[in-house]
Formats: C-alpha cells, structure tokens, sequence
C-alpha cells in the first residue's frame, strides 16, 4: 500500500457540511484536505434547493458568500403555511428583513467549490471514496487502497455509513421508509417570494421560490409507494395531482421539469465526537425537511465548532469535543423532534384531528408572539 505520511486536518465528504468546515477554518498553520467519492461534474446534477435561514446567511457571509454578491440567492418574503381539506392558515412574515435565501444546492456547491479551489490552504481529492477507518492508529484508506493519516477528522459523508461500528444511532422507526419527491414547476401565477407548506395526510408539500417569478421548487414527500405512483406518472396526472393537493394559489402548473426521488432518513448520533473525531451534517443528524431546517443546522453546529477550535488554538481534546458536543445537543434534538412531530401531527388521521389543527393554524396566525417565537426558532435555532 502507497502511503500518504503528512498528518493533518481531514475532511470525508465534500458536500456543504466539509467544505463550509474547511473554509471557516483553513489557515496558514496547516492544510485541510477533504476527499470526496465523487468526481467534481456530479453536483451539477443535484435537483434539490434548499432554503437557508439568516442564520446561515450571516455565516456564509463570513466565508465571503453572500446573496449580496451573487444572484443564485433567492429571498423568501413569505412563509404561508395551511393544511388540505381544512380553513386556517399561518402566514409569517418580517416587515424588517427576508425570511431567508433559497438557493440551488448545486449552485451553493459551485460557490463553495470555487472559494476552496482559490484557497491555498484547502485541497480536495475528488474520485476518493474512503472505505474503512482505524479510529485507533488514526488513519483511513480509499478505494486506490491508499493510507491517509489524520490529527482531526471531520466525518461529513452525509449518511454516516462507515460509523455504525463506532457511533450509536438513534432512529425513529414511525420516520422510515419515507421519500422526497423533487422537481420544478412553473405556475400560472407568479409566487412573489413566497414559499409554501402545504400539510396532507399522505405527507407536506413544499415550495420554494426560484429566480424567475412563476418558478418554484416543488418538494412533496410521502410514504415510498405513494410517492413513487406520483414518480412514474405522466406529467397531466400528475398536474392534476398537484392542483388537488395544493389548491389554486398559483393557479394550473404550466411546466414540470424532470421529478427525482431523495430517499429520507431520520437519525442522529447522541455523541457525535470520540477522541478527534467529529461527526457532522446529515451524517450527525438527518431529519424530514419538512422544516428546511437540515443544513441551517449543520452550519450552525460548524460555526460552534470552528470557535471552539480556533479558541484552543487546534489543539483537539476528547474535552473540547464534548464541549462542543454538549452546546449543541439540547436544539439538535429539539429540531429532530419539532421536524418528526410536524409530519407525524399532521398525518394524523383520527376524528376531530383535522379540526384542531385547523384551529390551532388559526391561532397561531392571531398571535405575534408565538408567531415570532417560531420566527427565532427557525431562522437561530433559539430555544
Ligand atoms: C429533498 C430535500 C430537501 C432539503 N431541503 C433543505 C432545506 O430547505 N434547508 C436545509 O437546511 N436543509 C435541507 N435539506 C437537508 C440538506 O440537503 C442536508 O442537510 C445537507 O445536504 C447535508 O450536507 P452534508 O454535507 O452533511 O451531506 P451531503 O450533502 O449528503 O454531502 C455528503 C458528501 O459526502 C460524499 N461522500 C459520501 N460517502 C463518501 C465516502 N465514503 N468517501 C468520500 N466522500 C463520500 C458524498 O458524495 C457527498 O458529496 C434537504 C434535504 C433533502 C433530501
């Protein structure tokens, strides 16, 4: 076996969780180098968008992205909530600022991608796809059966397929075998900023708010055979199907571009560090993205760690990582849980359910404060 003797700060994975890592933390001191299974064209291919809070803009923007510098931000002004077959509705918005940003996850990729190409401090090996760790010597190897040492590791793959051994997952067997349809549509009407949430008991339909005005990414997630029945039909069925589940607010679908289909898991380690080992993104905790709330997480989980790491001048201990782990813990599962509890909540199918929810829409709409309280939660996570 080839062996790679530079020790340093590793990263497996470079999705946004190992490249917002490395370029919130490359410097002078040492190099990070991320591997990714992947070749570099692969994200062009990624349909989904994702809607990204002001939290994660203020950290971008540290890293010097910013919806400021480039057009591929898309601001959400609105928030409209409300639920199939029922009256109510919550409509949230802020006079003061956006809600947040949607950006195509290839097209945040792209921006990434460029930052750590132009930074000297950074490298990716793309087509290097890491097969088995040895946590104990500190070392993993790929598939050209090539040694790499590291000091740090970051385990950002985003399934956390190779820690099963390591790390303790918790799942919530009520949230398998669940599937997100993705795809975009153009409408009738144009969605003036606004991004939808639309409960029915099959499973939520989002849409977010692309570029052009009558364009919007359409996120409908559901058990696997319902979903796959809306996957396979033809593009006036499934029109048809849309209108039906989604109402007329942005009157008939004039175009659907190609569906795909994300599998979705929800699952999170309870310690997501041992000795310097950090486990972080989806890899750490995926959830429903009924919420949108996936990778606003993750950045703020990566913004804590970076502080932590950069305070104690990179000198990792199994200390600093629980310190680390421990201030992120209580909204992790906080979020885990609000994200389950709304498709659970909501499928809910049993006499008078309907009604409360209704009800309980219609209260929320009414009341600032709670409004508000939401507002925080969503945008900073704030307990
Ligand atoms: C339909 C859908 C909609 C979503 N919408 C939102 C949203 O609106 N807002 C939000 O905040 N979040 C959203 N999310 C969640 C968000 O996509 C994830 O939180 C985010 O992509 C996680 O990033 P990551 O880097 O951890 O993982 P990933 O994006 O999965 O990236 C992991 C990377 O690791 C690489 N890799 C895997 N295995 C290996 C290996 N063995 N060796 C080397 N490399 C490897 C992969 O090729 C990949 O590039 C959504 C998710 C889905 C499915």
């Amino acid at each position: 076996m080839e062996k790679d003797n530079l020790s340093q700060i590793r990263v497996i994975g470079a999705g946004p969780a190992g490249l917002i890592f490395a370029l919130l933390n490359a410097r002078k001191t040492f190099q990070i180098i991320l591997h990714e299974k992947e070749p570099e064209d692969f994200f062009t291919q990624q349909s989904r968008a994702l809607a990204l809070s002001p939290s994660s803009i203020e950290i971008l923007s540290v890293i010097g992205i910013s919806p400021d510098q480039d057009s591929s931000f898309v601001p959400i002004k609105t928030i409209h909530t409300s639920q199939k077959n029922s009256f109510g509705r919550v409509l949230i918005e802020d006079d003061n600022k956006e809600l947040g940003y949607v950006i195509r996850y290839k097209n945040l990729i792209k921006l990434l991608l460029d930052k750590a190409k132009n930074n000297k401090y950074i490298k990716i090996i793309f087509e290097s796809e890491v097969f088995s760790i040895n946590d104990q010597q500190d070392f993993f190897t790929d598939g050209k059966n090539k040694i790499y040492k590291y000091d740090f590791l970051l385990f950002s793959d985003g399934i956390g397929k190779l820690l099963s051994n390591t790390f303790e997952f918790e799942t919530d067997p009520n949230m398998d075998g669940l599937v997100a349809l993705v795809t975009e549509i153009r409408t009738e009407l144009n969605h003036q900023h606004c991004a939808f949430e639309r409960f029915t008991v099959n499973g939520p339909i989002a849409l977010l708010p692309l570029e052009n005005q009558n364009l919007s990414k359409l996120v409908w997630t559901g058990k696997k055979d319902y979903i796959m029945q809306m996957l396979n039909c033809d593009k006036q069925t499934f029109a048809t199907l849309f209108v039906d589940h989604f109402g007329e607010r942005l009157g008939k679908l004039t175009h659907i571009e190609e569906k795909s289909a994300y599998p979705l898991s929800h699952q999170f380690i309870r310690q997501p560090y041992q000795k310097n080992i950090v486990v972080s993104g989806n890899a750490a905790h995926s959830m429903h993205p009924v919420a949108g709330q996936g990778l606003n997480l993750t950045i703020r989980d990566l913004k804590v760690l970076s502080s932590l790491l950069y305070k104690n001048n990179y000198q990792i201990s199994e200390a600093l990582l629980k310190q680390y782990s421990d201030q992120r813990k209580r909204e992790v599962l906080s979020l885990m849980k609000i994200s389950s509890h709304l498709v659970k909540g909501f499928s809910n199918q049993i006499v008078g359910a309907n009604l409360l929810r209704g009800s309980a829409m219609l209260f929320l709409d009414n009341s600032f404060f709670v409004k508000k309280m939401f507002r925080e939660k969503f945008s900073y996570g704030k307990n």
